[in-house]
């Protein structure tokens, strides 16, 4: 089964075809700038092999209809199209980043779906527009296809109430749904149950904190296979210090900045969500440019590595105290799974809660999944690459052969 995968955001679509008999990548690429003057489509065709073929156009595309249709016409074309006609396709996977309280799982996409996605856009008012659009499209461009979505939150709806909710008023739960969802709960999802089959155990027996650190972090404790906690809330800005956000922070931060700098609300947001985190400490969001600035020795990057590993250690320590036993800990995206001075610090001194790194296997260059711990660490310290367009053409395999 051919199943297309697709993350659309409101300027931009990015797409993976999976062939699901092999779980094998046939063609992948984005298109972006949407609406802008020139838009953008980069697409590879079997990427990451040696065969790998990419193409690049660049033109306007002033909606999504016409970025899908440019993604349809690369996917078929008669020269280079990874398949013959669109009846290849056999269904379409859509990410969707706020399922609310409305999703407990993934599911097949009809008008109540849709509604309900729509309701959600108070609570994912940066993505949940961009996913309907790609969802309207792909339901007008491929009508007999079966259209699947997959959440970020789902994964987290088993979280109890002393996990999830805020010590707010509780009406504005109930009038506002004001609460904590958490985040990249497909990575988190994927890594538990590829870190359970690393070692060798059920998914529903292992107990794991598995740590996302890409340019958006965050950190899930799983107690038997389920997520029973995770660091981001209501939207992706709670939790760890990350590329551009800053994590947890005081709420009278922003009436205060706010009357000080004559700031709006919206304007905070942008402050929290895209000046602030690693960006804010030493103007720099990407990790690789960090670690140049400190070997140069700029002392504000040099902060901001060291404010990272503190929180995430905090982070750490607290869900081991949530999870009691834990099996291992578990580094995944970007960051986690190539920077071993990240994971150094993310664990550095919790030697006597039984984490021991093993400092040779840490700086190994390997890729895949592997245990980064010594023999005598009590928790495994693993680095299992996430995937997430595979985890949502699984899902979406998953909900055709249940319905
Ligand atoms: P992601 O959001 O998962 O794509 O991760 C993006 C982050 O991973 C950025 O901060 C990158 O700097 C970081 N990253 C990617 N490759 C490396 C690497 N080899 N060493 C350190 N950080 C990396």
């Amino acid at each position: 089964m051919n199943v297309l995968v697709i993350n659309s955001g409101s300027s931009s679509i990015k797409y993976q075809l999976l062939d699901m008999t092999t779980e094998r990548v046939m063609c992948s690429g984005a298109v972006e700038r949407i609406g802008e003057a020139q838009g953008t489509l980069t697409h590879k065709i079997a990427p990451g092999t040696e065969g790998e073929d990419k193409i690049t156009l660049t033109q306007p595309i002033p909606d999504h209809e016409e970025g899908m249709h440019l993604i349809i016409g690369l996917i078929t074309d008669a020269e280079r199209g990874v398949v013959k006609s669109l009846d290849e396709i056999e269904a379409v996977g859509h990410r969707i980043v706020q399922g609310g309280d409305l999703f407990d799982r993934s599911c097949l996409v009809d008008d109540a779906v849709v509604e309900g996605l729509t309701k959600l856009i108070p609570l994912g008012p940066v993505h949940n527009p961009g996913h309907l659009a790609g969802i309207r499209v792909s339901r007008h461009l491929f009508p007999k296809v079966p259209q699947v979505t997959v959440f970020d939150t789902v994964f987290h709806q088993t979280m109890p109430p002393r996990a999830y909710m805020y010590a707010l008023p509780y009406e504005l739960y109930e009038e506002l749904k004001v609460r904590r969802y958490g985040f990249h709960g497909t990575s988190h999802s994927y890594v538990s149950k590829e870190a359970a089959r690393f070692l060798g155990k059920s998914v529903d027996e292992v107990n794991l904190i598995t740590v996302h650190l890409g340019n958006g972090s965050s950190m899930c404790a799983v107690q038997n296979g389920k997520s029973v906690d995770t660091s981001m809330g209501l939207t992706p800005l709670e939790g760890l210090i990350m590329g551009t956000r800053c994590g947890d922070a005081d709420l009278a931060i922003y009436p205060l900045i706010g009357a000080a700098k004559g700031m709006s609300i919206e304007e905070i947001n942008d402050l929290t969500n895209k000046q602030s985190g690693f960006k804010g400490i030493c103007g720099k969001n990407d990790m690789r440019d960090i670690h140049a600035a400190v070997a140069k020795g700029d002392g504000r990057a040099k902060l901001a590595l060291d404010m990272f590993g503190y929180r995430n250690r905090k982070y750490i320590g607290s869900y081991l105290a949530v999870l009691g036993r834990v099996d291992a800990i578990v580094f995944t995206a970007g960051i986690g799974e190539n920077d071993p001075v990240a994971r150094e610090l993310s664990v550095r001194g919790l030697e006597h809660m039984g984490i021991k790194l093993d400092h040779d296997r840490n700086l190994a260059p390997t890729r895949g999944a592997r245990d980064i711990s010594s023999a005598d660490s009590t928790v495994r310290v693993l680095v299992i690459p996430t995937n997430e367009e595979l985890e949502i053409a699984r899902q979406t395999v998953g909900v055709l052969r249940a319905s």
